[in-house]
């Protein structure tokens, strides 16, 4: 393990920030939503479908219902569709208009409505980027609710409190909140003796050719470089130094935010977990961009732009 002493300061004063935010360039990333925590009151839901201004992004189960490539309803179309009032949730507001986000049992049969795959539409840009990150919002809380009904101290049913950014238990007291679970992607560089390598991995449900960066769930009293250092080594057996930030991605399926990280490499021989992998693999700088041109003799290819692994790729490719 390398010690404290060994590292070098995180950044060089204030001149060592950024100059350009790495994760809106991802997908489900920007949001036009102003979501004021402030003034999520008890009656703020009801104001806000009282509202004529009023917006919804709706779903049905997993997916985004679209009409006619709009995927905002009003209150009374939503009420049409039979929106369940009883979990909407206010996102916040969009040059004075309220936008909320709430679930429909079926999906209609209406022709003009069409019940999306939101890891589709964000693959596809079918949609503007900043509905992407308001769905990702909408998405994460109407999920949760529907799998967080009752109290997980006592068992009784609990009721929506903050605009849906709380549930209550009118029994015990207890408030429980929305989760966002944390997952590290990470780009494994071994840039030791001249050479200029970064590792990419194949899932056995990737699309064919495709391979990706690792990622996996931060564990509880977990930091993120821990994260990287411990997955890495786990699905691939490559020990890891230093880890560095670049970019995070809300991940609405249903509830992660995917934090990406280049990581540097202090062995070479892929020891491969055959469950999590079919494939593990180190490329060289060139074949990274003949990955990320579609030009890849091996007919090898990255993971599509929306994606924050694509961007991990990319930054150091062309870095
Ligand atoms: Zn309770």
């Amino acid at each position: 393990m390398t010690s404290f002493d060994d590292l070098p300061p995180p950044f060089g004063g204030f001149d060592g920030l950024p100059a350009v935010e790495a994760s809106a360039f991802t997908g489900f990333a920007v949001s036009r939503i102003d979501r004021r925590s402030e003034n999520r009151a008890a009656d703020a839901v009801a104001a806000a479908f009282a509202d004529a201004g009023a917006r919804l992004y709706l779903f049905a189960a997993d997916r985004a219902l679209i009409k006619a490539g709009d995927p905002l309803f009003t209150a009374a179309e939503a009420e049409r569709l039979g929106v369940n009032r009883d979990n909407a949730v206010l996102l916040g507001w969009v040059e004075g208009a309220p936008h909320l986000a709430a679930t429909v049992a079926d999906v209609p049969g209406d022709t003009n409505i069409e019940a999306a795959d939101i890891r589709a539409l964000a693959t596809e840009g079918r949609l503007s980027s900043e509905h992407l990150g308001a769905i990702a919002q909408a998405r994460s809380l109407t999920h949760w609710h529907s799998r967080h009904r009752f109290c997980a101290n006592c068992a009784t049913e609990t009721t929506m409190a903050n605009g849906g950014y709380r549930r209550d238990c009118p029994s015990c007291g207890a408030e429980h909140f929305p989760r966002t679970d944390p997952v590290v992607i990470m780009l494994a560089i071994d840039a030791r003796n001249g050479g200029d390598n970064c590792l990419l991995g194949r899932q056995p449900r990737f699309m064919p050719g495709m391979y990706s960066c690792l990622a996996g769930f931060v564990e509880p009293g977990e930091t993120i470089e821990g994260a990287v250092r411990r997955e890495t080594f786990e699905e691939a057996g490559i020990r890891i130094g230093r880890v560095a930030y670049h970019a995070s991605q809300p991940w609405p399926m249903p509830h992660s935010l995917m934090i990406g990280c280049h990581a540097e490499a202090l062995s070479r021989d892929i020891n491969r977990d055959e469950t999590e992998l079919e494939d593990a693999r180190w490329f060289s700088r060139a074949e990274a961009r003949a990955i990320l041109a579609g030009t890849h003799p091996d007919g090898v290819r990255a993971p599509p732009p929306m994606a924050i692994a694509h961007h991990l790729i990319r930054a150091w490719a062309e870095g």
